[in-house]
């Protein structure tokens, strides 16, 4: 373990040798499991601590989180607990134990376990594998060979019924084999196509598929990860109107170049769900009715199906007026401002055409952040009853404005004031 923990930042290697006191202290022993003892074979560069322990794991993560000073969240119903200690860190602890599964993809009936009995109940070698925390054993415990399975570039399962147990199992597969470019063990790979062609997929609870299918869609290149799922065996567990084509993958990629765009151009700007572009662009070819149908299916909250809504309104009728050239800026605002930066990011991937994405570069760095010197307090002074008529009036002085037609303030309420007459 020393050879692999060399190369760890600082507050790993301290969180880690506090670990092992703590370990001690408690008398409960305790590894590091999943995917850290994976990425830290690979080289791969992501800390967040996965801990499971011999005894009481919410007890452990107690006395951790106080040495640490830290937040707790406990899950007492799992018998786990998660440290959080800045936004890069996160540490997760539990209690070792083993799980049957009663039938396809249900809960799994839990019960404390033997360290083996929780490697077992794992998905893949590559991620069963466990380093001791205990002073003096700090070796690699590698019961089901994870190891030579990591060198050789395989993803295996750990027994025959694993992806009927648990079928999110066969994304996490995919997932982890176009990430590392590795290739399924043979037997492997017939029990997952297997799977795929029993329709277990199907069994699913809605918000647990939704969680893999976001893990998919946030790798780095979600255009591989369903081209590889439509290989084998389609996304029809997600809907039987979905059918991915060339144009789908051209697409995924054109969205890779413009998420890259508008991370460079605008790093201050607020969040969005580079996922959910990826998925909307899935959806593409389906009608409003059926996106929603899917959305709810999958449990998606209120904000991701407004998202996903908001992608619908790109047609084609939308992209030809921003294609051409005497469009004015009030009309372009008119159109972009009410879609979500998910449809604006997703609408730039849809065309090569350069006064297109000029368009809608200009509306993201100029026009959105326009704002009128006038409001609805203005209007209001002038005798105007409030009411809808208010936005008419507004919209209308923006787009003046936004056309080069006003350029002060005594302009905007002259305009305002020569509408609110004209407008009922
Ligand atoms: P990533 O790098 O994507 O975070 P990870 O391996 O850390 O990968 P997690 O989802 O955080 O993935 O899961 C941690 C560990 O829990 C896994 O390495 C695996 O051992 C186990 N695990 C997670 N999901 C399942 C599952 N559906 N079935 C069996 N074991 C699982």
């Amino acid at each position: 373990m020393k050879k692999y923990l060399k190369n760890l930042p600082r507050e790993i290697k301290f969180l880690i040798d506090l670990a092992k006191k703590v370990s001690k202290e408690t008398d409960m022993p305790a590894y590091l499991v999943g995917g850290f003892p994976r990425d830290l074979i690979l080289g791969a560069k992501d800390w967040d601590l996965d801990i499971t322990v011999e005894g009481n794991g919410i007890k452990f993560a107690e006395v951790l989180s106080k040495r640490l000073n830290s937040r707790l969240i406990r899950h007492e119903r799992f018998g786990t607990a998660t440290l959080i200690l800045d936004h890069r860190l996160k540490v997760d602890i539990a209690t070792t134990r083993k799980e049957i599964y009663p039938s396809c993809a249900s809960l799994p009936v839990v019960s404390p376990g033997s360290l083996k009995e929780d490697l077992f109940r794992r998905d893949f070698t590559i991620n069963a594998m466990a380093f001791s925390l205990s002073e003096g054993s700090q070796k690699l415990i590698d019961i089901f060979g994870g190891k030579d399975d990591l060198a050789a570039g395989k993803i295996r399962v750990l027994h025959d019924l694993s992806f009927k147990d648990d079928p999110t199992r066969i994304l996490r597969a995919i997932r982890f084999q176009q990430r590392y470019n590795f290739k399924f063990e043979p037997k492997t790979l017939s029990l997952l196509k297997e799977a795929v062609k029993s329709g277990f997929l199907e069994k699913v609870n809605p918000h647990r598929m939704r969680d893999e299918l976001i893990l998919m869609f946030k790798e780095k290149d979600p255009s591989a990860q369903i081209k590889q799922l439509c290989a084998l065996g389609g996304v029809s567990f997600i809907s039987d109107e979905l059918k991915p084509a060339k144009a789908t993958f051209d697409l995924f990629k054109s969205i890779n170049k413009e998420i890259a765009w508008f991370m460079q151009d605008f790093p201050f700007h607020k969040q969005f769900e580079a996922w959910l572009i990826y998925f909307a662009a899935l959806l593409s070819r389906l009608t409003l009715t059926q996106r929603k149908k899917i959305a709810r299916k999958l449990g998606l909250s209120k904000k991701e199906e407004k998202k996903i809504i908001s992608c619908h309104k790109i047609n084609q009728n939308f992209i030809r007026r921003l294609k051409n050239k005497r469009i004015t800026p009030g009309q372009i605002f008119a159109l972009l401002k009410p879609l979500e930066f998910e449809a604006i990011i997703l609408l730039r991937s849809v065309s090569r055409d350069s006064v297109f994405k000029k368009h809608i570069a200009d509306f993201l760095k100029v026009y959105n952040d326009l704002r009128l010197s006038i409001s609805g307090d203005d209007l209001f002074r002038m005798g105007v009853l409030p009411g809808p008529k208010y936005q008419k009036i507004l919209n209308r002085v923006l787009a003046a404005r936004l056309n080069g037609k006003l350029s002060n303030r005594q302009e905007e309420l002259a305009l305002a004031r020569k509408l609110a007459k004209n407008i009922t």
